[in-house]
């Protein structure tokens, strides 16, 4: 048997469990996607041993010249993939990533503007108890209370009325593109750098699916796990005049040594990334979310008071609102859950249940295509979604049915079948 199993068997059966799990169930947790076989293995290749702190060419250790090959590609590649002046592969996160860019560009106390947490925004964009909201002066922008789209007016506003060093333009749960003109025509008239943090939608960017903020912002930082389909990490791209500071503030501003083996994994990312059957993918994503939101829509869903936010998407995600249902998000999970589905619950805009109830469902459909899912099996999960929300008897007979239904379409679309047998 592999040496994880003989080692540590009590590890191996989770892992194993684990790979069980994904592949016997449908993954629909936005954030979240299927790496390729290749990525993995740059991923858990020898590159885990090495120390290569500074950069390609400038590093502070000797035996560097095998990673300042590999760093050197994933920089080219993803500048390339982007059309990106410059490019720091090393941050170990979507947040770290955030940090650094912030790090660079910003002193403690200095105001930035980014979408509010509650109305789809991320952690790093200003909550409280983030480092961005210790550190920072932070106010943030809205969407309307009527179309639940982010309200440029009020960006517009706060902007004059704050002056902010810095506007943050991105989310982690919001259905529709952003106008990257209008962002940076607020920035220019108050002078603030315009940082857009494309974590979740890079991987439609990549594909020319979705406008590409790289021509307007200062910084663009993204994950490269989400949309992306690579192993987890972070990268901040930016004008050549930016990249001096962004380096240093990564390292040694934030980080130590890289993690040159997801590195390596990133660059094998950015290459899948730029091939024709990636923007394939990518298009059955979007194909996929559509299909997911015209069902949510139909009449029988509405009748149990359930609909989608803004009426529709325009990305990889649904939001489901819940605040006119007897359903709560919590509920909606663990139902979803119950079937084989796996998403999570999220607040909408203007939520009357607490948090950690919620009345949202975020709903993304990037795992799925990966798994080769097209129409028909979209149309055919969007369906069974929709039988198990808007149910108002959820009896176990009628869950059995649905779960039958989800177990068909998994064994349909084989997961890593080179990993069966293994671990365990
Ligand atoms: N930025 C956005 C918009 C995100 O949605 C996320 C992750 O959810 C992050 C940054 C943080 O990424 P990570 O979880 O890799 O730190």
């Amino acid at each position: 048997s592999l040496p994880l199993a003989g080692l540590d068997p009590e590890l191996a059966a989770a892992v194993s469990a684990e790979l069980h799990r994904q592949q016997s169930t449908l993954e629909m947790i936005a954030s979240e996607n299927f790496a390729p076989a290749a990525v993995m293995e740059a991923q858990g290749s020898v590159l885990t041993n090495k120390y290569a702190e500074g950069y390609p060419g400038r590093r502070y250790y000797g035996g560097c010249e095998h990673v300042d090959v590999i760093e050197q590609l994933a920089i080219d590649r993803v500048k390339e993939l982007f059309g990106a002046e410059a490019a720091n592969v090393q941050p170990h996160s979507g947040a770290q990533a955030n940090a650094a860019a912030m790090f660079a560009l910003l002193n403690p106390g200095d105001t930035i503007l980014g979408l509010d947490l509650a109305h789809g925004g991320h952690l790093t964009h200003g909550m409280k108890i983030n480092y961005s909201g210790k550190l920072y002066n932070v106010v943030p922008y809205h969407v309307s209370e009527s179309d639940l789209r982010i309200d440029m007016d009020e960006v517009a506003e706060l902007a004059r009325e704050h002056r902010p060093k810095l506007i943050v333009a991105g989310w982690s749960a919001y259905p529709r593109r952003l106008d990257f003109a209008a962002f940076r025509r607020i920035a220019d008239e108050v002078g603030a750098y315009l940082m857009v943090d494309m974590a979740h939608f890079a991987g439609l960017v990549a594909a020319g699916l979705h406008p590409n903020p790289v021509p307007y912002a200062d910084v663009v930082t993204t994950t490269t796990h989400k949309t992306l389909g690579g192993p987890r990490g972070g990268v901040i791209l930016s004008k050549a005049e930016l990249a001096k500071k962004i380096n240093s503030a990564v390292f040694p501003g934030q980080q130590g040594g890289p993690l040159e083996h997801v590195v390596a994994a990133k660059a094998v990312a950015f290459k899948v990334a730029a091939s024709d059957a990636f923007r394939a993918r990518q298009q059955r994503t979007l194909d996929g979310a559509r299909i997911l939101a015209g069902r949510l829509l139909a009449d029988d869903v509405a009748e149990a008071g359930i609909t989608v936010l803004t009426g529709g998407t325009e990305v990889h995600l649904v939001l489901v609102d819940l605040r006119n249902s007897a359903l709560d998000g919590q509920q909606a999970e663990d139902r979803l859950h119950r079937i084989g589905i796996t998403v999570n619950r999220n607040a909408v805009p203007f939520d009357p249940r607490p948090p950690m109830v919620s009345s949202g469902l975020r709903i993304g459909t990037p795992a799925l295509a990966t798994r080769g899912f097209g129409e028909a099996e979209f149309r055919e999960v969007a369906d069974v979604i929709a039988q198990a929300l808007k149910d108002e008897q959820f009896t176990e007979e009628r869950a059995a049915l649905l779960r039958e239904r989800v177990e068909k379409l998994a064994f349909a679309f084989p997961l890593y079948p080179h990993l069966n047998g293994e671990a365990a």
